[in-house]
């Protein structure tokens, strides 16, 4: 019997985190873990229900009613998608829209938000044989985690493939407001206080920016199958 193990991908906005790491999961046959998607959801609970605005954040309100987000995932047939849940009601698109993008960083840099977040994905990983994709992975919620890898592509080639990703979504989109939302997200996640996107120490860096796909999963996969068999 081979052993399990957890594998963090972190990196920069838009350059393929989730599509690597469902990749990577469907071919080790493990869980696939996309935490954006949480700090989405709470971001766009946030929204409606009026606790966020251009310029502030009812942090009070929010703390309070984090009890009442509930957040989950479930597997679609259809379209062979992890979708997100909120209170019950899928919310996949909903979350991705640039309303939420422009927003979630802020969200996501409050201390609060993320200790419940972290608490959570750390119980999604106690049986391992999974695939976390995120910003703080492998430095703050699995700090152990056995492969980590930091993702990165050049800003360019990022928001083409954002874009692309939108349109093919129907969604409204502009390349260069794309572009600015991926710049400024990765700024704020860069040097927030709580838990920053840092490449950890032990992790092995990617820049999957002239790579295709299948090639950018081959060679984590391989990666993995080395510690895996160890
Ligand atoms: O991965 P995705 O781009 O969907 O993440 C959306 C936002 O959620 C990021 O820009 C970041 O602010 C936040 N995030 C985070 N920590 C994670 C995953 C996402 O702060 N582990």
């Amino acid at each position: 019997m081979h052993r399990k193990i957890i594998i963090a991908i972190d990196g920069h906005s838009s350059c393929g985190k989730s599509t690597l790491a469902k990749n990577i999961a469907k071919q080790l046959k493990y869980g696939y873990i996309d935490t954006g998607a949480m700090y989405r959801t709470v971001t766009l609970y946030a929204i409606r229900n009026k606790l966020i605005t251009d310029d502030s954040i009812h942090e009070d309100a929010l703390q309070a009613a984090l009890n009442d987000i509930n957040i989950s995932f479930q597997y679609n047939e259809e379209n062979q998608h992890n979708d997100t849940y909120l209170n019950g009601e899928n919310v996949e698109e909903q979350i991705r829209t640039m309303e939420v993008s422009s927003r979630v960083s802020r969200v996501s840099a409050l201390k609060f938000v993320r200790t419940a977040m972290v608490d959570q994905q750390r119980k999604m990983g106690t049986q391992k044989g999974i695939v976390m994709d995120g910003r703080d992975i492998g430095s703050v919620v699995f700090p152990n985690a056995e492969l980590k890898v930091f993702l990165t592509a050049n800003a360019d080639v990022r928001a083409q493939r954002r874009y692309q990703e939108l349109l093919g979504n129907g969604k409204e989109a502009r390349l260069e407001e794309v572009k600015q939302n991926l710049l400024e997200r990765d700024e704020l996640d860069s040097n927030r206080k709580e838990s920053p996107l840092v490449q950890a120490e032990d992790a092995v860096v990617l820049d999957n920016s002239y790579m295709t796909r299948e090639e950018g999963a081959q060679w984590v996969v391989e990666k993995a199958q080395q510690i895996i068999n160890q």
